[in-house]
């Protein structure tokens, strides 16, 4: 369980295609910032904009985190207030190499997800 992030997970899936279908067009598992190890899911390298859905476990969800019983409990608590702080730490990285950074829960819908998305890269290849 060493991963993080793991990669092609059924809700990003969910997400990219709905995109696709849009005829929106993107990178994947792209590393916004040269010189920092951390990538996003997907990301409009035209219009800057980085997208990540995370899972509700890893990345504490307020819905459905539950920490885990016993003695193992402080120990998952800690993990994730590690990868929370690690998030927080990557979105002011991006945002600060002039990138819009969008973070949804692996819960939410797809298409709300797509629409967000969508708009926001409307917003930003306008701009330009
Ligand atoms: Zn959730």
């Amino acid at each position: 369980m060493s991963r993080i992030r793991g990669r092609d997970t059924g809700p990003e899936m969910s997400v990219r295609r709905e995109l696709h279908r849009r005829g929106l067009r993107y990178r994947v598992n792209f590393k916004p910032v040269p010189t920092l190890r951390r990538t996003v899911d997907v990301a409009f390298t035209r219009q800057r904009v980085a997208v990540l859905i995370d899972g509700c476990f890893w990345h504490g969800c307020p819905e459905h985190f539950r920490p885990a019983k016993g003695d193992r409990k402080e120990y998952w608590a800690a993990k994730v207030a590690e990868n929370q702080r690690r998030d927080q730490d990557s979105t002011r990285a991006f945002t600060s190499a002039g990138w819009t950074v969008l973070r949804f829960w692996e819960h939410d819908g797809p298409v709300e997800v797509a629409d967000e998305i969508e708009n926001e890269v409307i917003r930003r290849s306008v701009r330009r």
